[in-house]
């Protein structure tokens, strides 16, 4: 039984249920530890803790997911059980949500001169409150009959190497881990391979060297039971986790995306050890930093 899920978006970045309806749902599907992991900003987990009251068995761990930029891809980092009261880090992601603003309107620009016309308003819409990100573009490409599903905008036109993407300013990981580990939180590698039917999502040069640089950066984990991942993914993945020492943590990354066989809570996750390691991991972090 699946009892951990350590990566969930809300409508505060790129997910489509709300706080309130994402802790109900893992509390209905009978999850223990959840983290809300949401790109960019924190402003999802006051309503988070809130709606977690309701449910005494559920423990929430807040989180975040940066994008960071390694030669030809990207790699994302999670922070576990991150200080909200950083100013240091609250500042840093207001710049970063501030440059996803500016970026997708380019996309939609772009995706205008091509002739293919979404309003920004609409898009502006569909992410409300969010942090806007390419799944808002992809939803409105939806909406106007340009895709039949949001992923397939990724495939046509907002993929890393589709004719609208637009860049943004990120971080490299090094400097991801070192703005996590700076806080308190646990730094963790999201997703390291991809699978290749989703082109968006490249395997970024070997990930043996590139956790042999990251280590000793202060990467503490690396994911490992994550979203479609085959058992033949998870045992590898296992192994390096292993070799490098790093917590072997994932999730179902669920975003309630309307993607056809999108992992849902419940269905995929790592042990229950995990939240163990990464409890004591923190504690150790602490101590470190009031040293
Ligand atoms: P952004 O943060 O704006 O660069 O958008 C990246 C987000 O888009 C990821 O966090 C996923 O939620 C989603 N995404 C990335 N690649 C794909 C894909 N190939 N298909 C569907 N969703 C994707
Ligand atoms: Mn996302
Ligand atoms: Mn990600
Ligand atoms: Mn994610």
């Amino acid at each position: 039984m699946i009892e951990v899920d350590l990566h969930l978006h809300t409508t505060f970045s790129d997910g489509r249920l709300t706080p309130t309806q994402l802790v109900d749902l893992c509390a209905e599907r009978r999850l223990k530890v959840i983290c809300i992991s949401d790109h960019d900003t924190t402003e999802g987990l006051a309503e988070t803790f809130e709606a977690a009251k309701k449910h005494p068995g559920l423990t929430v761990i807040p989180g975040i997911e940066l994008s960071t930029d390694v030669e030809g891809g990207e790699i994302h980092v999670l922070g576990y059980f991150l200080d909200l009261e950083d100013p240091v880090i609250q500042s840093m992601l207001a710049k970063f949500r501030e440059g996803r603003e500016g970026r997708a309107e380019g996309m939609v620009r772009k995706l205008n001169e091509m002739g293919v016309s979404i309003r920004w308003e609409r898009v502006r819409e569909i992410a409300g409150e969010g942090a806007i990100g390419r799944p808002h573009i992809a939803q409105a490409l939806v909406e106007a009959g340009y895709c039949e599903f949001p992923k397939d905008a990724f495939d046509k036109y907002i993929g890393r190497n589709g004719p609208a993407y637009v860049e943004r300013m990120k971080l490299t990981p090094a400097e991801a881990i070192r703005v996590l580990a700076d806080n308190g939180a646990i730094p963790v590698m999201a997703h390291p391979t991809y699978s290749a039917s989703k082109s968006d999502r490249d395997e970024v040069g070997s990930l043996r060297e590139t956790l042999a640089a990251l280590k000793p950066a202060g990467l503490l984990g690396m994911e490992v039971y994550y979203g479609d991942y085959t058992p033949e993914q998870v045992a590898y993945l296992k192994a390096l986790a292993d070799e490098f020492d790093l917590i072997p943590c994932g999730g179902s990354d669920y975003h309630a995306s309307g993607n056809p066989g999108e992992p849902e809570p419940g269905t995929v996750g790592p042990p229950m050890s995990t939240y163990e390691a990464l409890v004591a991991a923190k504690k150790e972090v602490d101590a470190l930093r009031v040293r």
